[in-house]
């Protein structure tokens, strides 16, 4: 009898457009063969390991270079089309185009930062049909952004904010934010020495490499910090998790003016998004840290549990007791992460949570202990007051 398929790989087949396993192998190797993405001849892991995805131990592997894969079949496609029929302008946020699963949001994500800008690994140049100005935004280039924006008229300047350029239709403040990535062009280890010496011939001139002065100057004008592109994502989400050693500045800059914590994306929050990136990028700690002193929140209850779990499970006591308290579980529900008995029984010490038995809230208490010393405190002075 054949085996039931995992969820992962049936998105993957409907995401490429085929049938079966042995042909979703098939054009893994033509795509490896014809761009060489990774180092050697084939794909790094074999069709046994895509039909038992879910005993495999290299799922994670897995997913990641599949994603790669997509983005760069769906890229090749995008690109042919686009220079054909370069997007056009528009002046208000896109109608999102909804992805049908998470593993394909995932994989649009990537590839949309990816497909016609400079930089990118499918396509280094870039498409050259965004405007001097957002080259100048992305280039980091403060002297030349300030002398176009000085000769607009009002009206004007308020129409340059809002206006969306190319296939992602992307707002002014997304320029700076992603644009960063070309002072770092030299450390990035995705594209090749060919890749970079091509962006190098392109883009020769002496950059200010200004970008967060232009996201602040934009901010300041007035340009709208939540406008969003086609996956409906604003710039806050590009900027949170970037790896970069200012994204934290720049995270900072868009919360003050404004930018919305908790703005829907598809899916998923931007706070789970960063959770689950975390232990590739350890220094995203801080911006979790800011995004939860603007009250970030998960986007319902589902995702706060996968956010209490993946805490407790694998990070530092700290951050998923500071994730628990902005992940709270449902009135009367057990405060044990894993269980989901209903219960009015209270803790006696702070008495703002409950447990449905000793056993559970003594293998709780290692995460509940410093919220719970909090709550007795807070009441205390409370009460003083
Ligand atoms: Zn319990
Ligand atoms: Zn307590």
């Amino acid at each position: 009898m054949a085996t039931a398929l995992d969820p992962e790989i049936v998105d993957y087949l409907k995401m490429f457009n085929c049938s079966s396993c042995e042909e979703l192998y098939s054009k893994l190797e033509k795509i490896q063969l014809e761009q060489k993405l990774v180092e050697g001849e084939h794909v790094p892991f074999s069709l046994h390991d895509i039909k038992h995805f879910s005993t495999s131990d290299r799922r994670v592997d897995i997913i990641c270079d599949v994603t790669f894969y997509w983005g760069a079949y769906k890229a090749a496609e995008l690109i042919k089309d686009l220079r054909k029929n370069p997007p056009n302008k528009s002046f208000e946020n896109p109608v999102v185009h909804q992805c049908s699963s998470v593993i394909e949001y995932r994989a649009m994500n990537t590839m949309i930062s990816d497909v016609d800008l400079p930089g990118s690994k499918y396509n280094p140049v870039g498409q050259g049909y965004y405007s001097d100005l957002f080259f100048h935004m992305f280039f980091g280039n403060y002297s030349d952004f300030i002398e176009h924006i000085k000769k607009l008229s009002e009206e004007d300047l308020k129409k340059t904010l809002k206006t969306r350029e190319g296939y992602p239709q992307f707002s002014p403040l997304f320029a700076p934010i992603i644009g960063r990535r070309m002072i770092h062009i030299e450390n990035n280890d995705i594209l090749t020495k060919k890749n970079k010496e091509d962006i190098r011939m392109m883009y020769h001139g002496n950059n200010e490499n200004k970008q967060v002065k232009i996201l602040e100057k934009l901010l300041k004008l007035g340009a709208d910090p939540n406008a969003h592109e086609i996956l409906g994502n604003t710039p806050l989400f590009y900027a949170s998790h970037f790896q970069y050693d200012d994204a934290e500045k720049v995270v900072s800059t868009l919360l003050r003016y404004g930018a919305n914590p908790n703005h829907c994306c598809q899916f998923m929050s931007i706070l789970y998004r960063m959770c689950t990136f975390i232990a590739s990028y350890p220094q995203h700690w801080r911006i979790i840290d800011l995004m939860l002193s603007y009250n970030a929140k998960p986007r319902d209850y589902e995702e706060a549990m996968n956010i209490r779990y993946l805490m407790e499970t694998k990070y530092p006591l700290e951050y998923a007791v500071k994730l628990r308290e902005a992940c709270p579980k449902q009135k009367n529900e057990c405060e044990r992460t894993v269980c989901k008995v209903s219960t009015v029984k209270m803790c006696k010490a702070c008495r703002s949570v409950v447990y449905c038995t000793p056993a559970c809230q003594k293998l709780d208490w290692k995460f509940h202990k410093p919220t719970c010393k909090k709550k007795r405190e807070e009441k205390a002075s409370e009460n003083r007051a």
